[in-house]
């Protein structure tokens, strides 16, 4: 094979691996392999620098993986617990402990046994040093770079603890932020997350710590590791985290009385699915440390503690029917109509099956009886198959859209397959509702139900047309009288003043969610500017990729596009963005990261301080960055920077830069 042909097929085999890996969290090669292709790229492009180009994924952050965690040792071991589902058995806990101790007074403290993935915060001095997840107990991996992205956790602690502690407690990820993140996987055809434990686990095991900051984890203590706080029972070491700045769970009780325990676990139970996080049962813990010490530990789990779990909220029922929605961006999403079911005290009468990639995986199969679990509050899934028959009836995957008949395409690395047919009303339907959503334009008053009428009747068949609504075309809707059409009138009208991030969010551009809407509008300040821009002009800012500026750039080249735009200003509709400050402080329109241990402040101080002069801050070191500030005991990003030849800077000289407020300092 020629050279350049083998760079090639290197750099397409590491984008796809890249993908599988950061995105999907579903990789198809060890770290092992990934480091062998990307060592031969790198080694190739080096006696052959005529062929390196800006793209190469040896040139991008998110192509650089590291090799594995290091590993960690846990300085006491995080151990396992014993499971019941049962009262008898917590009895019979109970009358353990309490013959060990010989004694029947004591105090048990209940909490819900949440579902995430357990981690280890290690604190020298109050600062946060290392965080590693479990592993097999005594070694865990090292992932503190990426742990220390997550806003739950204090880098600082708020009260004076010396010497060394470590505080265990759950990574998990709320059932509200687990749907949003799955609404956002699907719509840019890749695989949702199949609950939120996975979600959580996925997302703290990421070689690129900015794709941790993206994902919605939330953090709670539950367990004492080592050293000392100060305390003597678990209830005193909760306080004193709390005190701290730890988040800890809001739900904890102080029982005497087994009994009482137990009849907490059968009424909690009924209301277990209220909770904002995935709890599968309580766990009880003596709370004195030293009956704790007392009872000690099994070689898997301590005899002080016991989760008491209850059954998964899963039902049987059968598939009646296949259905097919399509979404906003053609996706087609299969969904299973049920025979009506009661599960976790909720009716579940339809669930969805992603894609037919699970599908496949399931083997599901029209009229076959499956096991259905509610996955949170709102998304019932089939989990898989009980009982099929010779009658049951393959799914099909639809040759063309089951809404307007239109070509269906799967594009190359997704599982999604989409209709590309821009004028399919499913999918007007849900640009619509997107456009007029919330965090969009909110119109108020444009649902579901009056879009539906609306686009139906052909009232809309673009966006721009909710602009040229009259009163006698709302009142032709069923149950609209001219009050509540006169409303809905204000409302588009009052939408027309949206500031310009909601309205490139509300265009609804692959990709493109609203925090990235807010920070191209900051950018190019008008709609015409940004319609005008080069990929290269946006990926010259530091937080857009090539995906993104990609999207950008082909959603704007589409002639219909074009003439939207125009419509839209034809109606009143041109927002623009208060521009970025150019004359905004030393730091304007540099790229600054930090890593390390900083001496005067904590890294959000020093990014705070950052942008206060006009800088941006980002979590990873590429070639957009600016300087990358090193504290004490700076690791990969500063490598990183040494690799990709970016100015470094002590903590001290970023201060100075502050202060002189001069454009000379910058070459
Ligand atoms: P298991 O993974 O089934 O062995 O259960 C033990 C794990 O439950 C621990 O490693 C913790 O990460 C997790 N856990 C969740 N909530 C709690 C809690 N409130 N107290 C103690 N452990 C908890
Ligand atoms: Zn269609």
């Amino acid at each position: 094979m020629d050279i350049k042909a083998e760079i090639e097929r290197l750099r397409a085999l590491i984008a796809y691996h890249n993908e599988r890996y950061y995105n999907l969290d579903a990789p198809e090669i060890g770290d092992y392999e990934y480091d062998q292709l990307y060592a031969r790229l790198k080694e190739l492009e080096a006696a052959n620098p005529q062929y390196i180009t800006a793209d190469s994924p040896t040139r991008k952050v998110g192509g650089a993986a590291s090799s594995s965690f290091a590993p960690y040792k846990h300085l006491a071991p995080m151990y396992s617990l014993d499971n019941t589902y049962n009262a008898e058995e917590i009895r019979q806990w109970y009358e353990r402990a309490s013959s060990s101790l010989k004694r029947t007074d004591f105090e048990m403290v209940v909490e819900t046994k949440i579902d995430g993935v357990s981690c280890s915060l290690t604190y020298e001095d109050g600062v946060l040093t290392k965080a590693a997840t479990r592993g097999d107990g005594k070694i865990g991996e090292d992932v503190t770079a990426n742990i220390k992205e997550i806003k739950d956790i204090p880098h600082k602690l708020l009260c004076p603890i010396k010497g060394i502690v470590e505080i265990r407690g759950e990574i998990f990820i709320k059932k509200s932020d687990l749907i949003k993140m799955n609404e956002r996987q699907q719509e840019e055809g890749l695989v949702p997350f199949a609950n939120a434990r996975n979600a959580a686990a996925g997302s703290i095991r990421q070689k690129n710590s900015a794709v941790t900051a993206s994902r919605p984890l939330s953090f709670y203590a539950h367990s004492y590791g080592w050293g000392d706080m100060g305390v003597e029972s678990f209830t005193g070491f909760i306080d004193k985290c709390r005190a701290c700045g730890i988040p800890v769970s809001p739900v904890r009780k102080v029982f005497t009385d087994i009994e009482d325990v137990i009849k907490f676990y059968e009424d909690f139970g009924r209301t277990l699915h209220n909770l904002e996080y995935d709890a599968d049962g309580l766990v009880i813990k003596v709370n004195s440390f030293a009956l704790q010490k007392e009872l000690g530990e099994t070689a898997k789990s301590p005899r002080w503690a016991e989760a008491f779990k209850y059954p998964a909220e899963q039902c049987q029922t059968k598939v009646k029917k296949v259905n097919f929605s399509v979404g906003r961006t053609g996706v087609v999403t299969p969904v299973a109509e049920l025979e009506p079911v009661k599960c976790g005290g909720v009716i579940i009468s339809s669930a969805t099956l992603h894609n037919f990639d699970e599908i496949a995986r399931l083997g599901i199969k029209i009229g076959d009886i499956v096991a259905v679990e509610r996955a949170g509050e709102v998304i019932p899934k089939v989990v898989k198959v009980i009982n099929s028959c010779a009658q049951a009836e393959l799914i099909k995957e639809p040759i063309s859209c089951p809404v307007c008949g239109g070509v269906l395409e799967r594009e190359e690395g997704e599982v999604a397959i989409r209709c590309i047919n821009p004028n399919c009303p499913a999918q007007i339907k849900a640009r619509v509702q997107h456009f007029a959503g919330r965090d969009a334009m909110d119109i108020d008053g444009l649902g579901e139900a009056a879009v539906e009428q609306l686009v139906n009747n052909g009232s809309i068949k673009k966006l721009s047309d909710i602009y040229n609504l009259t009163l006698f075309d709302i009142m032709a809707l069923n149950a609209y009288g001219d009050k509540k059409a006169d409303n809905l009138l204000n409302a588009i009208e009052s939408s027309k003043k949206r500031p310009l991030g909601k309205f490139i969010y509300a265009l609804g551009i692959r990709h493109i969610g609203a925090k990235t809407a807010q920070l191209l509008a900051e950018e190019f300040g008008s709609v015409d500017n940004l319609a005008s821009a080069e990929e290269s002009d946006l990926e010259k800012i530091s937080e857009i990729g090539a995906v993104v500026a990609g999207s950008v750039h082909s959603f704007f080249a589409s002639q219909e596009v074009k003439a939207e735009l125009e419509r839209f200003k034809l109606c009143g509709v041109s927002p623009i963005s208060a521009p970025r400050r150019k004359d905004g402080g030393a730091l304007s329109g540099k790229t600054f990261v930090f890593t390390g241990e900083l001496r005067t402040m904590s890294r959000a101080q020093a990014e705070a301080l950052a942008k206060e002069n006009g800088a941006k801050t980002s979590g990873s070191v590429s070639s957009k960055t600016y300087a990358v500030v090193a504290g004490e005991a700076a690791g990969g990003k500063l490598k990183k920077a040494q690799e990709l030849g970016i100015k470094i800077m002590t903590e001290e000289e970023f201060l100075a830069l502050i202060k002189y407020r001069s454009e000379d300092l910058f070459g």
